[in-house]
């Protein structure tokens, strides 16, 4: 890490939790990302990293702040394209013959769809794109990350209690999330027998990009932060530590779970709130 670095998510080191680990990380966008706050929090326990993100724009603003992890490698890649993802494993090959995590933070819904009744706003395309860049690219960077694990290693994913329940406005974006869900589930069965574990995170709401789509956003927040059993909203180093745990030794008979990190609002029914 250059010497000028402050963390932006300043983690209490747990003693090199993933010393000599390799770690793929999938959806940095600034140092808001939930994805950052596990880059951070992983290079701390020990790992090397890489990156990916999707486009030349993007590119710009995540290639500045990526170095500063010393990554053997920034590439890029949408996830909604086949070749870009077998391109991108290629350009990985040349520096990692295997790693251990891959870890998925990325969720796309066009914002109109975001916004208003879900029979209304859930236009075909908006499914088609929702489901293949928010799910369906769990499957797809699963699959290509597999020959990188011979002798095993963790997946873990993002996903939000809009999977489970209906949550306004959250709409397609919902939907995807129960696919990613399933996703996870279907992939830990189906690669257990390769020592490789696959899990989900469940967040509670925080400010992102991503979120800044979503309308009501500030609403939920102060909502969340009034009523959630702790009280409170949840940050992005509380999704770090938890990524920590499922992508070290600390998690190693966990898989195909879904974690909720959400200050306990899933656990609500009708509460009183007197
Ligand atoms: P973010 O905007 O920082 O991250 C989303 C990322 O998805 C971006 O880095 C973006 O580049 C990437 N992405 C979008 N389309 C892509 C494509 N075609 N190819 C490759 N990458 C693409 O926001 P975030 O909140 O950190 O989101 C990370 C994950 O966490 C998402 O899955 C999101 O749904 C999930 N999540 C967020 C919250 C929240 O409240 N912020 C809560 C629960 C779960």
């Amino acid at each position: 890490m250059s010497d000028a670095y402050t963390p932006v998510y300043p983690h209490q080191p747990l003693g090199g939790l993933l010393k000599g680990k390799r770690a793929l990380v999938t959806g940095v966008a600034n140092d808001r990302s939930i994805a950052w706050a596990i880059s951070e929090a992983f290079h701390a326990e020990g790992a090397e990293l890489a990156f990916t993100y999707p486009g030349e724009a993007m590119g710009r603003r995540v290639i500045p702040l990526a170095k500063q992890l010393d990554p053997v490698a920034i590439l890029d890649c949408d996830v909604s394209k086949d070749e870009e993802i077998e391109r991108t494993f290629a350009e990985l090959k040349r520096t990692w013959d295997r790693f251990d995590i891959l870890v998925h933070s990325i969720g796309y819904a066009p914002r109109e769809a975001l916004d208003g009744r879900f029979t209304d706003v859930t236009s075909r395309e908006a499914w088609r794109i929702t489901m293949d860049v928010s799910a369906y690219s769990l499957v797809a960077l699963t699959r290509a990350a597999r020959p990188f694990m011979p002798e095993g290693g963790s997946v873990v994913c993002l996903s939000y209690y809009g999977a489970e329940k209906v949550v306004s406005n959250y709409n397609v974006m919902g939907v995807a999330k129960a696919a990613l869900e399933a996703s996870t589930r279907y992939l830990a069965e189906d690669l257990g027998q390769e020592n490789i574990r696959v899990n989900a995170i469940s967040a509670g709401p925080l400010k992102t990009l991503a979120a800044a789509g979503i309308k009501g956003m500030r609403t939920m927040l102060a909502e969340n932060a009034a009523k959630t059993p702790l009280r409170r909203n949840i940050s992005q180093e509380d999704v770090a530590r938890a990524a920590l745990y499922l992508c070290s030794e600390l998690g190693r008979n966990v898989t195909g779970e879904v974690l909720h990190v959400d200050a306990g609002q899933n656990i609500l029914g009708v509460v009183s709130m007197g």
